[in-house]
């Protein structure tokens, strides 16, 4: 079995002018894409052929783990941004949200804090905790949380190649961009799920 790159959930320009439709191009035309096919080369007869991805992120080491991580990564984070996103989230998330750091707001820093504080290539994460709770994590290059169970809700690349043609180094001005990107709808339905 192959795997196949999932098709962007809009159109390569439709992110502009937060993020541009060449980094679109490059990230998931070209890097997207790249975690696919190296992923299809590496478990081509293997025990993880026939495996779904989730399977293969909780089983697999070393390359199969990296490659299938971000081919999982990347499609979840093209989900968590839309050209209608932005603004707050509502309803239970919102709830959790305020129970967990007090405020929407205070929820945006800390997770501004832990996105641009972060050394190297990595992902930062929100995700569902025990309670109702949320909490936000970070992992390092292709790691994610559902290695530990958890349940993710929303998650921003960090890997440089999200964020370099647009803004350069600026990497606050990347997370400004996520913010006004943030598909609450999914991160709410995936928090009502989990
Ligand atoms: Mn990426």
């Amino acid at each position: 079995m192959n795997y196949e790159l999932p098709s962007l959930p809009y159109e390569m320009n439709a992110l502009e002018p937060h993020i541009s439709a060449e980094t679109l191009e490059y990230h998931y035309g070209k890097h997207h894409r790249k975690y696919v096919n190296t992923l299809n080369e590496l478990i081509a007869g293997s025990e993880f052929e026939d495996m779904p991805l989730e399977s293969i992120i909780q089983k697999a080491n070393g390359p199969i783990f990296n490659n299938a991580a971000q081919v999982w990564n990347h499609a979840f984070y093209w989900n968590c941004l839309s050209p209608k996103g932005g603004g707050e989230p509502v309803g239970k998330l919102a709830e959790a949200i305020e129970n967990s750091y007090r405020s929407f707001h205070q929820f945006k820093e800390e997770f501004t804090k832990q996105a641009t504080a972060l050394f190297g290539a990595g992902w930062v994460w929100l995700v569902k905790g025990m309670d109702e709770t949320v909490a936000i994590e970070q992992t390092k290059d292709g790691d994610n949380p559902l290695t530990r169970g958890r349940i993710v809700l929303l998650t921003c690349d960090m890997w440089e190649h999200a964020y370099y043609i647009d803004y350069r180094n600026d990497k606050g001005r990347y997370l400004d961009a996520f913010w006004n990107l943030v598909n609450w709808d999914i991160a709410a339905s995936n928090f009502d799920r989990g």
